[in-house]
């Protein structure tokens, strides 16, 4: 089960779903779309529903639809609640991701690993803000004594068995890289 959180992705639904799908043709697997659109104040709505009714011969595609927005971790975890593969990858809807990284993800899985991060390999697209605040953030927690992946992504692959798991937790505020 492939998670893509949305908001504000109106321009991006389509191309993302191309990309997604020819990647995952060339691979053979078996696999479902599960979109969630947070509370977007553009067109994704729509965008979503459009796509699901062109594609739904083709695709299995889940959408849920937030009230309001409640942010990309609550988004995450709609897809989680949703989905019904034996493992899920997270993806952004904004094609920032390399949608080609998945197999590698998979193959991974299929070697037994339960959990499979995303690290980026580069920030040289970034601003200096983005860069500075995002490796700021990893190395204030490590500073702080917390165990956490360096530069790692939502972009990630869990086991149906780890979300499982997840799903005994109760926290509210959820930090999901955590
Ligand atoms: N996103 C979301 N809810 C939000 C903000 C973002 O679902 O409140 C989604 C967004 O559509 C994208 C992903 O989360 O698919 C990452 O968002 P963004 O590109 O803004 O973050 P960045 O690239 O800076 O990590
Ligand atoms: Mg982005």
């Amino acid at each position: 089960s492939l998670i893509v959180p949305c908001y504000n992705e109106q321009d991006n639904v389509r191309a993302f779903y191309d990309a997604a799908v020819n990647a995952f043709l060339g691979c053979g697997y078996e696999y479902e779309l599960v979109m969630v659109n947070d509370g977007s104040r553009d067109n994704t709505g729509i965008e979503l529903k459009k796509l699901f009714y062109e594609k739904r011969e083709e695709t299995p595609i889940t959408i849920v639809q937030f009230s309001r927005n409640f942010g990309k971790e609550a988004a995450m975890y709609a897809g989680f609640c949703n989905a019904k593969g034996d493992y899920i990858a997270v993806m952004d809807a904004d094609l920032q991701d390399d949608v080609h990284a998945i197999e590698q993800m998979v193959d991974l899985y299929l070697q037994g690993k339960d959990v499979v991060y995303g690290v980026r390999s580069s920030r040289k697209k970034d601003t200096f803000f983005k860069k500075f605040t995002a490796e700021g953030f990893y190395k204030i927690m490590q500073a702080m004594g917390v165990d956490i992946v360096f530069n790692h992504a939502d972009y990630r692959l869990m086991s149906k068995t780890v979300l499982d798991a997840l799903s005994e937790y109760k926290e509210v505020n959820l930090f999901l890289r955590g």
